[in-house]
């Protein structure tokens, strides 16, 4: 037998994508499957965009980029995060990355290790646990709670801190509860990094453009303070529709920027380029598309949420940004992950129970409103009739 090296155990993965392909497997047998597991947006990548994507093949752009990505991207890049940061980065601070993962790959291999502490968002994105288990660093999950608006606590954060934390990873608007960190918080946590100079910040803003209501999406890059020590994450597959293009980007502090740059030589060379292409298309032209998105995820939003909140024995606070809702179903008498199954196989909807999010997460299940309004409530009305039954 090949021997594989222990640390293949304690990877783990994103079980949206098992219940994707069981979602698939379920409508190829003819069962008719709304999902709303999958956090992709269901609009297709803006048309410009595309095109954009096609020009660049067409002129040949089919070769290795420099591995941190085109000057133009980058420099598109650092436009983005002026008009909507009001922060001046250089271009040369910017890395483009085959997705938003990449990025957070990247930050978790370089400080993670044995006898470490790196701390996540739990509930939170299943990624990054998998991979700080992964490096043999210890996970230490920071509690997002319901009762605090599913927003970071600052208070809650910093007290988490030990001298072994390497890493803090923060992610606002959050998966999967749709949460955004009020900026008072966020001053709080900055605040309080001060009396941690040597720990390293990982910010993921790959939801950044999706706020509601007044909700105002805060960045820590706007914090000069930290500024040495913080890798931001963002990305093209959810702003621009474009998830399966594979497009990410991150802003790395001087000194962590070559060293990430080296890994993208070892791992992958280089984004494809004509993608990259694309992304300076989405990045330079026209923001209307985004805003347009935007607007119909808030529609879907009030839908999901009013339809929720009229389910028996369920609650769902209104999310405040990206396109999850996560409600609390502690009331139905049901396990959360043994609800999701029983709500794919037996009432054809696919959402993902809440412990596939980290250990703080029984008694929710995340549903995604990506998807069209009218089979949102389709969903609703069969978990509705679901819930009734099974009571
Ligand atoms: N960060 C968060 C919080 C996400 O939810 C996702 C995708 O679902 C990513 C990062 C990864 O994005 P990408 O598809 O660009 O790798």
């Amino acid at each position: 037998m090949p021997h594989v090296v222990p640390a293949f155990d304690r990877i783990g993965e994103e079980n949206a994508f098992a219940v994707l392909a069981r979602a698939g497997a379920l409508a190829a047998e003819g069962r008719d499957i709304v999902n709303l597991g999958i956090g992709q947006p269901d609009m297709p990548t803006p048309a410009h965009i595309v095109e954009a994507g096609i020009k660049a093949l067409r002129d040949g752009h089919h070769g290795y980029t420099p591995a941190v990505g085109i000057l133009p991207l980058r420099e598109a890049v650092a436009a983005d995060i002026l008009r909507r940061h009001q922060v001046t980065v250089s271009p040369d601070s910017v890395m483009i990355v085959p997705g938003g993962k990449v990025t957070m790959f990247m930050a978790i291999l370089m400080f993670g290790e044995p006898g470490v502490e790196i701390l996540y968002p739990d509930p939170g994105f299943p990624i990054y646990r998998s991979m700080i288990e992964f490096t043999g660093a210890t996970p230490v999950p920071v509690p997002i709670r319901e009762e605090n608006g599913f927003a970071f606590s600052a208070e809650e954060t910093l007290a988490l801190l030990t001298p072994k934390t390497r890493l803090l990873i923060v992610n606002s608007p959050a998966n999967p509860t749709g949460g955004v960190t009020p900026k008072a918080e966020i001053d709080a946590l900055v605040a309080g990094l001060a009396a941690h100079p040597d720990l390293a910040v990982m910010s993921d803003e790959i939801y950044g453009t999706m706020t509601y209501d007044e909700e105002q999406h805060h960045s820590l890059l706007k914090y000069d303070e930290i500024r040495d020590r913080l890798i931001y994450l963002d990305g093209a597959s959810k702003t621009y529709a474009m998830t399966g293009w594979r497009l990410g980007w991150s802003v790395w502090p001087k000194k962590l920027y070559e060293a990430a740059r080296k890994l993208a030589v070892n791992a992958h060379s280089c984004v494809n380029a004509s993608t990259q292409w694309a992304g300076v298309a989405a990045l330079n032209g026209p923001q209307d598309c985004v805003a347009e998105m935007v607007a119909e995820f808030d529609k879907r939003r009030k839908i999901v949420v009013d339809g929720l909140n009229a389910l028996p024995n369920v609650s769902c606070i209104s999310p405040k940004g990206a396109f999850y809702a996560f409600p609390n179903v502690s009331k139905t008498g049901w396990k959360a992950k043994k609800l999701a199954s029983a709500l794919l196989e037996d009432a054809g909807v696919a959402v993902i129970g809440g412990p596939d999010f980290g250990v703080c997460a029984e008694g929710y299940i995340r549903l995604s409103y990506a998807n069209s309004a009218e089979n949102i409530r389709r969903a609703l009305e069969r978990i509705n009739d679901f819930l009734s039954q099974a009571r």
